[in-house]
């Protein structure tokens, strides 16, 4: 279907995903509008990907607004630009890692502009990104979902998952849950290396055993025993993760002590290693912990 789509947001994730718009456009006779706070980076995405940069009010013009931002304060921002300039029937599709509560805010503020909300955040990082194979997560109304789904072109898997905020809620638990395997997976690192067992022998078993998870087969020997740390997701931005869902285990009244846990130690790691650093540099902290390198 010819669309005009905008995508707001050309960071590590939102580049990769506003080019694969920009190719889905080309294909069906749409167009790609791409904005971004630093206005050089759209200028090179439309160099590169065929896309159109415009200035934030160009983006009014789009059938399908998507967003990936750092956090819902953000999105916050640019809707407030927006206000009073969208157009009844388009829809806000907002990819970034966001929080529940404000999902339910927001998509109120813009149902009252005739304007449909869905929070749709990803998971797959930057190489599903890049390979267009991100699983979306869906909160919001099914047949807003059904109406613009054909124009999530970066998705291999898009899964409605309930109301508005239930996509946010997933993501944020998801995220707590790599946060958990990775700290944890880290602290046996820890304990192994002290007593002198060779590490990359410990994770050659730990990953054949069902102390597996995706931080021990695809982060912490890639990442971490390499020295490498290469920064493609920000530990300060799994930091804010595991910080909503602590939120969405304190509004269920739910019993969650260790996600409660991982919230602190995550915003320990950020605040000792710092927020830029790549999310598996957390484990630098446990290394400071146990006076011993994982390598
Ligand atoms: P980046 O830090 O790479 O990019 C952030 C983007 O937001 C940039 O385009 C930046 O613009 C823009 N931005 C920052 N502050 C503002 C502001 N005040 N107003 C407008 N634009 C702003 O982040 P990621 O792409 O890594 O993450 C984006 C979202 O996706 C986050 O919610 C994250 O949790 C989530 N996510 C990230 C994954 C990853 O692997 N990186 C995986 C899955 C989800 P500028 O160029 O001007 O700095």
């Amino acid at each position: 279907m010819s669309r005009t789509l905008a995508f707001l947001g050309l960071g590590a994730m939102g580049r990769p995903m506003a080019g694969h718009l920009a190719r889905y456009t080309a294909e069906t006779g749409g167009r790609t509008l791409v904005w971004n706070r630093t206005p050089e980076r759209a200028e090179t995405h439309a160099r590169e990907f065929g896309s159109e940069a415009v200035g934030l009010a160009g983006v009014a013009a789009a059938d399908v607004i998507f967003t990936c931002l750092p956090t819902s304060a953000e999105v916050d921002g640019v809707l407030a630009a927006l206000e009073g300039q969208l157009r009844p029937g388009t829809a806000w599709v907002d990819c970034t890692s966001g929080h529940p509560e404000a999902a339910r805010r927001q998509s109120s503020r813009l149902a009252g502009q005739g304007v449909a909300f869905l929070d749709a955040p990803v998971s797959g990082g930057t190489a599903g990104a890049e390979a267009g194979k991100l699983t979306v997560m869906v909160g919001g109304d099914a047949g807003a979902l059904a109406a613009v789904r054909d124009s999530f072109a970066f998705a291999g898997k898009v899964v409605h998952v309930g109301g508005t905020g239930a996509g946010f809620s997933v993501k944020a638990v998801n995220n707590a849950l790599l946060a958990v395997t990775l700290w944890a997976t880290g602290e046996g690192l820890a304990a192994l290396a002290r007593g002198g067992v060779n590490l990359g022998a410990a994770l050659e078993v730990i990953n054949a055993s069902s102390g597996r998870s995706n931080a021990s087969q695809n982060l912490i020997g890639q990442r971490v025993l390499t020295r490498e740390f290469p920064a493609t997701f920000g530990l300060g931005l799994l930091a804010k993760d595991a910080g909503i869902a602590a939120d969405v285990v304190r509004t269920a009244g739910a019993s969650a002590p260790v996600l409660m846990s991982v919230e602190a130690l995550m915003r320990a790691a950020a605040t000792v290693v710092g927020p830029e650093a790549d999310h598996t540099a957390a484990l630098r902290l446990i290394e400071q912990m146990n006076g011993t390198e994982l390598r």
